[in-house]
């Protein structure tokens, strides 16, 4: 397939607590099932301290979401879309917008 979110993207979360917000991805797990959106999904994590930070504590950090609670947002939409998979005359699969039909990805 060659629709699936990327390193980079702009996606909405479409469930849970962060629905409707957006972000980049910052990671995108080897089995394309989770990835990490920059400043949402956050959770408290108890942190041991460490050299960094000798007293410990509670901090913030990006919790893994589903892949299938994400949509990328197209960029000149504005708006989450569906993408479509679109072959090059080179040869080469580009991801595409399903309503407007802008390149998400370089030619
Ligand atoms: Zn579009």
């Amino acid at each position: 397939m060659g629709t699936r979110v990327k390193k980079n993207d702009k996606v909405m979360i479409m469930s849970g607590k962060d629905r409707g917000k957006s972000g980049k991805v910052l990671f995108v797990n080897k089995m394309r099932t989770r990835l990490i959106v920059e400043g949402l999904n956050i959770v408290k994590k108890a942190k041991r301290p460490d050299q960094q930070n000798q007293k410990g504590g509670i901090i913030d950090i990006e919790a893994p979401l589903s892949i299938s609670n994400v949509m990328v947002v197209c960029p000149k939409c504005g708006k989450p879309v569906r993408l479509k998979s679109r072959m090059l005359e080179n040869g080469k699969k580009v991801r595409s917008c399903g309503k407007c039909g802008e390149m998400l990805d370089k030619a």
